[in-house]
């Protein structure tokens, strides 16, 4: 039997203590009847609730990061599986041990630079102003101070180096 490093053991077991509800799953396909990104993508979420908790391997699969997070599954599910919390939560442990999707790095970067994770463009901008509102919403797009604030508190959490030590 291959000998497991202890790194990769406690990761592992990281893994498997966000994914204890995965092992209630009957392997229905509810979750994957109900999915929109998977008519689009490989993703294939009644798979991963399966060998979520199972393996590290988990961390290099792509379907990892196809998720919307619309929690159409996890509200369907009959055996109240926290299927998307459960993918969120492993995500998380990928970004801790240094790898994130290279469209999440993009997203990342969006919010700290922005304070957005998609921020306004021209179009949109324009769009406001034909529905009769201002251009710009009440976010930090129009209060610069709290563009200045969001920039703090995402460098006070480490968030910023963290994006900035993974790989995609
Ligand atoms: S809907 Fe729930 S029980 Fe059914 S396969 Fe998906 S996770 Fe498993
Ligand atoms: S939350 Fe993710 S996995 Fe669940 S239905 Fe939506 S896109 Fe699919």
């Amino acid at each position: 039997m291959e000998e497991k490093n202890t790194d990769d053991t406690d990761v592992l077991d990281k893994i498997r203590n966000v994914s204890t509800s995965a092992l209630k799953c009957m392997q229905c396909g509810i979750c994957s009847s109900s999915c929109p990104s998977g008519r689009h993508t490989s993703l294939n979420i009644r798979k991963l609730v399966k060998i979520a908790g199972k393996s590290i391997d988990i961390l290099s699969n792509e379907e990892l990061w196809m998720c919307t997070t619309c929690y159409n599954c996890q509200e369907r599910c009959p055996r109240n599986i926290d299927i998307v919390d459960i993918l969120l939560n492993i995500r998380a442990i990928s970004v801790q041990n240094g790898n994130i999707h290279p469209e999440h790095r993009i997203v990342c970067e969006m919010l700290l630079e922005y304070g957005h994770a998609v921020p306004i463009n021209k179009q949109n901008r324009n769009e406001r102003v034909n529905l009769g509102l201002e251009e710009l919403p009440e976010t930090v797009h129009k209060y610069e101070d709290g563009l200045e604030e969001v920039k703090i508190l995402l460098g006070s959490c480490g968030f910023g180096k963290l994006i900035e030590q993974t790989e995609s």
